[in-house]
């Protein structure tokens, strides 16, 4: 495949060791058990991905040897797929680009080893999609201290979490409220927090929750990245020059002592905000969906027999099984691009919703299909259609909603402002 430094043979070792760790830990029966009896990945099996080598990045030979792994674990189970990038990835990923040296040396290690899980609270009941205006939780300066109150909904990963990675409003007097979020990070034993689990339709290996901040103290040294610059750096776009306090904070251990104009801002100007890259991250969750369904179906369609023939034999039940495969090579060339993109130093926020919204599409196709080709097995919950149908949903509205991502393609295709 002609995506930027790609090394087929390589790609296609670090796939057959995937597809067989899969086959072994994550076979059919045990993902339908995790799906009945899990709000997140067991212990022992978080283990043998940490043993495997999962969440160590720094193993990869190359940026496609994550993709590769993560398309094919979304494949066997996107809810421990996504427990993944929610409890480690985003971690690392935060922490990577943000995190003092004294952060990186406690935190790095130990996501790579799967000993730390950290979640990422930033939706709030006031909305995610309008996240600027509905974000209240604040943080206040006491002392040696933040003081946060507020409240944060939907945190996955948040009940197993060790540390919440929150997002608060630290400069009630900001000019531009883009100019005044802040990054904490909070320990989940931390007094005053109370966390909920919420239950819901899909995904069930890994679960949600809502966060309740009450006079929630952290340490000065818990901020992460500079303060009230979080907006860019999560987001993208606006980004603005640091006022002179905070440059001397950056240096001062009230902050972290790289400066703001660091790795973090630089990515920024490249568009390569933490939130761009979970979308692409969210685009591989919803492949998996895809091509699981795809999978289930097109075996269905071998097997099932109706007017003496394989239902696959009907044109317009393969009529739907090439459509699926059409979308699905469609959603992956995208995403690829999208991080080949990334990787020749280009700005790839157009493709990273694209991709968004094609593999979503696609996992929404695959899996409606899908139910329609198991007939009334599809609706049985003995089988896995099922199950796809409902965890496909998620990717839909989640991290970003599609009508939000279109909206953002708008604008960049050039259209007015619709919002
Ligand atoms: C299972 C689950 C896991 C999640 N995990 C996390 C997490 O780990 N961390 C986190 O911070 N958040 C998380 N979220 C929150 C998620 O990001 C939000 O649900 C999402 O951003 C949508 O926000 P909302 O649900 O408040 O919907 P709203 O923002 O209220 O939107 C409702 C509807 O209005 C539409 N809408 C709003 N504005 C516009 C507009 N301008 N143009 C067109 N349509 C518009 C939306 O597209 C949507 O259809 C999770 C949510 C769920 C359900």
């Amino acid at each position: 495949m002609p995506y930027y430094g790609w090394d087929e043979e390589h790609l296609s070792v670090v796939r057959s060791s995937i597809q067989k760790f899969c086959e072994q830990e994550l076979s059919r029966e045990y993902v339908r058990w995790m799906d009945e009896n899990c709000n997140f990945p067991p212990d022992d099996l978080w283990k043998k991905l940490a043993d495997y080598g999962i969440f160590d990045r720094s193993q990869a030979a190359s940026p496609y040897d994550y993709l590769v792994i993560f398309e094919e674990l979304a494949t066997a189970s996107v809810a421990v797929a996504i427990s993944i990038g929610a409890a480690i990835s985003f971690g690392q990923g935060f922490i990577s680009l943000m995190g003092t040296p004294e952060q990186r040396e406690e935190f790095l290690p130990k996501f790579a080893g799967g000993e730390v899980k950290m979640c990422m609270a930033m939706t709030e009941p006031g909305g995610g999609t309008d996240i600027l205006n509905a974000l209240r939780t604040t943080a206040v300066e006491d002392g040696d201290h933040y003081v946060l109150n507020g409240q944060k909904i939907f945190i996955t990963a948040a009940h197993v979490a060790d540390y919440i990675i929150t997002i608060a409003v630290t400069d009630k007097e900001a000019a531009h409220k883009a100019d005044s979020w802040s990054i904490f990070i909070v320990p989940a034993d931390s007094p005053g927090l109370t966390i909920r689990q919420i239950p819901k339709l899909g995904i069930h290996a890994c679960g949600c929750a809502e966060i309740f901040y009450e006079d929630v103290r952290v340490p000065k040294e818990n901020l992460l990245g500079p303060k009230n610059m979080a907006y860019p750096i999560l987001v993208g776009g606006r980004s603005r020059k640091p006022k002179a306090a905070e440059e001397k904070n950056a240096g001062s251990g009230d902050a972290p002592k790289e400066k703001p104009d660091g790795a973090a801002m630089k990515s920024v100007t490249r568009g390569l905000s933490i939130l761009n890259s979970e979308r692409v991250g969210t685009s591989m969750l919803s492949l998996g969906v895809a091509k699981a369904a795809y999978r289930d179906a097109y075996n269905y369609a071998l097997e099932r027999e109706a007017f003496g023939r394989p239902i696959g034999q009907f044109q317009i039940i393969q009529n739907y099984l090439v459509e699926m495969a059409m979308q699905i090579e469609n959603a992956r060339n995208l995403i690829y691009s999208t991080v080949g993109l990334g990787l020749m130093g280009k700005t790839n926020i157009l493709q990273a919703q694209m991709s968004k919204i094609v593999a979503a599409r696609a996992s929404e196709y695959c899996a409606t299909k899908g139910m329609e080709i198991l007939g009334g097995y599809g609706f049985s919950m003995e089988y896995d259609m099922q199950r796809h149908f409902r965890d496909y949903k998620q990717m839909v509205f989640s991290p970003i909603s599609e009508e939000m991502a279109i909206n953002v393609i708008a604008r960049m295709l050039g259209l007015p402002k619709s919002y």
